[in-house]
């Protein structure tokens, strides 16, 4: 799997949690990634999710995904 820096979390500055699921079959996709920060007890601060054909491709782009959105969120 190729491996994309993650930026951490805007919120926290802590770096982001990524987990791999096989995806719900409804949702016509093999693959799931989840990227979020998970403060203890609290709701995520950013959580970006995104499913996938294959696991690379559902890592890239959640990735991508993740930090463009710290970006923004910066930039607030
Ligand atoms: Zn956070």
């Amino acid at each position: 799997m190729s491996e994309i820096k993650l930026n951490p979390c805007p919120v926290c500055g802590k770096i982001p949690k990524v987990k791999m699921d096989y995806a719900y079959k409804a949702s016509g996709f093999g693959a799931w990634c989840t990227i979020q920060c998970k403060p203890f007890f609290r709701k995520p601060h950013l959580k970006i999710e995104n499913g996938k054909s294959t696991w690379e491709r559902a890592y890239k782009y959640a990735a991508a995904h993740w930090n463009e959105a710290t970006e923004e969120m910066k930039n607030d």
